[in-house]
């Protein structure tokens, strides 16, 4: 059996020291108790160092919200895998879809929160996280546009072996998943746990078809889009979704705790 896995995306909140260090010090004493789950919280890059000393001796993982694909070199602005590793961190977001790129779409000023990331940007970050003994937590899910066209299972399927391109099978079981549809990120409509199930189900068939049953049957594939604790536990018991990508509700710890919770 798979073991359930709930990360916390700060986004870009929490970000002073002292409210990074209170928060993670929360969710260290509210999930003191909880085993059998992996707990991971994704901290803005500046106050990673904070967050890892206050989750140290604890179950608690730290995870990065992105990654560039190279190593070191004049990339101004850039945060590479290895020094993500070097900063204690284990996991790494990618393809976030506030991050994903929507080449040519205007967009008012205060809405534009897309870095012009493609399926084969995400693809090179992909590989430099594994090639640093890093996990990706490798996020996709499509638009309401994409919904409403009848385009969801292709999109997700192609963003899932889009970001798979050389990844070995070797490689591949560790990986995690998260399945975000974009309508429901930060909007309080969750997606219909049924139908995330039926979905997480067509990013386990991209992998199986790409690397096998084995292989399939390994990744962890996560749910993410307004799950709150009221919610939880439905999504969770849903057969293809082994845990969550956790955006407003994990900014409060005992939101985050209750949904660690019912994992
Ligand atoms: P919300 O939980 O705020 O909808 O955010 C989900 C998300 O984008 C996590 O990466």
């Amino acid at each position: 059996a798979r073991t359930p896995i709930i990360a916390g995306n700060w986004k870009m909140n929490k970000g002073t020291a002292a409210e990074a260090s209170a928060l993670a010090q929360e969710v260290v004493a509210a999930v003191a108790e909880k085993s059998g789950v992996t707990v991971i919280v994704c901290p803005p890059y500046t106050v990673l160092h904070t967050v890892r000393g206050a989750v140290e001796g604890s179950t608690v993982k730290l995870g990065a919200q992105d990654a560039f694909w190279k190593t070191t070199g004049a990339y101004t602005s850039q945060v590479s895998a290895e020094m993500l590793k070097d900063a204690g961190v284990g996991y790494v977001i990618l393809g976030h879809s506030e991050t994903r790129g929507r080449f040519g779409v205007p967009e008012p000023e205060e809405t534009i929160k897309h870095y012009g990331e493609t399926d084969a940007t995400v693809n090179l970050k992909v590989k430099a996280v594994i090639a640093a003994g890093l996990v990706p937590i490798i996020c996709i899910g499509e638009t309401l546009d994409e919904r409403e066209a009848g385009k969801t299972d292709l999109v997700v399927s192609s963003q899932v072996a889009g970001a798979l391109t050389g990844v070995t099978t070797e490689q591949a079981p560790k990986l995690v998943f998260a399945y975000e549809p974009v309508w429901a990120i930060g909007t309080g409509k969750v997606c219909d746990p049924t139908e995330a199930n039926r979905v997480c189900g067509i990013v386990r068939q991209t992998v199986r078809s790409l690397y096998g049953v084995e292989v399939a049957d390994s990744v962890r594939v996560q749910y993410g889009g307004s799950m709150k604790p009221d919610n939880a536990a439905e999504l969770l018991s849903q057969p293809h979704i082994d845990g969550g990508l956790i955006g407003g509700a994990a900014l409060k710890a005992a939101d985050f705790a209750a949904i660690i919770n019912a994992a």
